[in-house]
């Protein structure tokens, strides 16, 4: 074998090493009973020549910790892990005109969720803003987050702008400037990054220049960033260098003008309702 043959055959099993490493010391609240790979998700063999190697067990609990992982890394808030884009219907809207924008808001949703790949290549991500609180935003991005996840094994990183701020905040003292920088390298890092409630505070000087540094940061690696907000990118209070990049790579998707907070409780206790009841009838038939 030559060298660089070798040097990459190491680098290659280093790597199955350190992952194998890894699976080990997440399996602690992932218990399995698998006989073949004893819940680490890894099988060793040797090859020919007797060099050991690993491979993924085929019980498939590799894929179930990388998927509790990648939702933990998430940190969507609890009230939105169920959502599935498929289950966001334009009936919870009263009015008709609403009803349309969600009808249409939904297709370039769905045009984008099918074109990921293309997506990301090109670092497009999506901005969609209602100026009304409660309109069904977030729980769509979060539709959406869910369903890069599971479908398409997305790394997606789910936060506010507010909590990105505060926990900016929160590092200086103390904890100093290295706490900060992994922050800020932590949101330009994930493959896809949702900012919930963008353009919520003051553009303040040191605001606008830490979120310059995530936003372009994201720009320069075409790194794909969905937003959530309550105002048109045209409106945000942010300086245009920040303005600019979002509206190079965003689709701007207005999002209905009516609150549904009250009505998708509804028609979730309604199929809680259906469920219950078809369960029973199931039995009984
Ligand atoms: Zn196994």
């Amino acid at each position: 074998m030559e060298p660089l043959e070798q040097l990459k055959d190491m680098s290659n099993r280093l790597s199955h090493l350190n992952n194998a490493e890894e699976a080990k010391s997440q399996t602690l609240h992932l218990q399995t009973d698998c006989p073949d790979c004893g819940g680490s998700g890894w099988i060793w063999s040797r090859d020919d020549n007797g060099i050991p190697y690993c491979e993924e067990c085929h019980c498939g609990i590799r894929k179930k910790m990388i998927l509790q992982n990648q939702l933990q890394f998430a940190e969507m808030p609890d009230m939105y892990k169920e959502c599935r884009f498929s289950n966001m219907k334009s009936s919870v809207y009263q009015l008709p005109e609403s009803k349309e924008i969600f009808i249409q808001a939904a297709k370039a949703v769905k045009y984008w969720l099918e074109n990921i790949q293309q997506m990301q290549k090109q670092g497009i991500g999506l901005y969609i803003y209602s100026n009304t609180k409660g309109s069904g935003k977030t729980r769509l991005v979060c539709s959406m987050a869910n369903e890069m996840i599971e479908k398409h094994q997305k790394s997606v990183k789910f936060t506010t702008s507010l909590k990105i701020l505060d926990e900016i905040k929160s590092t200086w003292g103390e904890r100093g400037k290295n706490a900060e920088n992994k922050l800020i390298s932590d949101l330009t890092y994930a493959d896809i990054l949702i900012i919930d409630d963008f353009g919520a505070e003051s553009g303040k000087d040191w605001i606008n220049e830490k979120f310059y540094g995530i936003i372009n940061g994201r720009y320069v690696d075409k790194k794909t960033t969905i937003f959530t907000s309550n105002y048109p990118i045209s409106r945000l209070k942010y300086d245009d260098r920040i303005t600019n990049r979002i509206l190079e790579r965003s689709l701007e998707i207005p999002f209905p003008e009516e609150s549904v907070r009250e009505h998708i409780a509804d028609a979730m206790k309604q199929e809680l309702i259906k469920k219950i009841q078809g369960g029973e009838n199931g039995k009984q038939a």
